[in-house]
């Protein structure tokens, strides 16, 4: 495996590379790796013959300054997992190299209603962060393939609409949820619960298979006040839970039995934020 800190060596790299007509599949992160991302590397090894990945913690998407601070940064185990996983190239840039010009006056993307809604309401700026240092990064590596995980399933959609808005030729390939055993899905952020506060969480996944299972017994409103009420005993925070249509993200607030539904939940323990979502009506589901 390659480490490249800067974007121009990362230019050349990949322009010398290009002469031997490889597939070329990208997997952005923010580091603190875990099976999830490397569910993302085994992704890309199998449809692409060079897989670039990136660790960048990206100040402009933390719309809470603190979370930024207490971003957990594993690094030399993450470069140990990213040679063991088959990595091509780590690009490892820093703040400076990925925002020369200083993180103010930063470019605005029409993102629609995507940002109104969800983590688009509830973290204010979160997604245009996303968007300047997605398109940054789209720009240096100009993959074929991008692989991105369902664990965030409003940043997939919101990604897909900045390829669109760039014209880019990089499709987007979105992963699934790797969870641990007792179903928690798996996130950076996990390394910040205490013991007690890691078995609490497995609550949220537990709520989103409570509403899979009542779906066709209750009202949506209905299920989703159990759901918050459920979370809120357990000791959690709740931002929202919400039940939308599975390929808009609109929220719903009845379902016709027939259109695809995704239920998304952000809630705090502490001060330690958690995201997870589950397809409600997938086959067999
Ligand atoms: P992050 O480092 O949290 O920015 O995540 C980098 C990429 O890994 C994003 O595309 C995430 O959606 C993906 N990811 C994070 N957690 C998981 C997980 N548990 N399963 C699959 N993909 C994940």
């Amino acid at each position: 495996m390659i480490i490249i800190k800067q974007a121009v060596r990362l230019q050349e790299y990949l322009t010398q590379q290009a002469g031997r007509g490889l597939i070329s599949g990208f997997v952005p992160t923010m580091g603190a790796l875990h099976q999830g991302h490397l569910s993302l590397i085994a992704e890309s090894r199998k449809h692409a013959g060079i897989t670039v990945c990136s660790i960048f913690v990206n100040p402009t998407q933390f719309n809470d300054p603190k979370d930024f601070d207490k971003y957990p940064k594993t690094l030399e185990q993450d470069i140990l997992l990213l040679e063991k996983a088959g990595t091509d190239i780590l690009f490892l840039p820093s703040v400076n190299e990925m925002y020369p010009e200083g993180l103010t006056n930063l470019e605005h993307y029409d993102l629609g209603y995507l940002e109104t809604i969800l983590d688009g309401k509830f973290r204010p700026g979160h997604f245009q962060g996303v968007c300047q240092v997605m398109y940054r990064l789209l720009k240096l590596v100009d993959p074929d393939l991008l692989f991105m995980g369902q664990k965030d399933y409003q940043q997939c959609m919101v990604v897909k609409r900045l390829l669109a808005i760039m014209e880019s030729k990089t499709k987007l390939v979105p992963s699934p949820t790797v969870r641990e055993s007792s179903g928690l899905a798996m996130s950076s952020r996990n390394m910040r619960l205490s013991a007690d506060q890691r078995s609490e969480a497995v609550d949220i996944s537990k709520i989103l298979q409570f509403i899979k299972e009542n779906l066709r017994s209750q009202s949506l409103p209905a299920l989703k006040a159990d759901a918050t009420e459920k979370l809120q005993q357990s000791g959690f925070r709740v931002d929202y839970v919400e039940i939308c249509n599975a390929d808009t993200l609109e929220p719903l607030e009845s379902w016709d039995g027939k259109t695809p539904l995704v239920a998304l939940v952000a809630a705090f323990l502490g001060d330690i934020r958690l995201i997870d979502n589950m397809i409600l009506t997938e086959i067999g589901g």
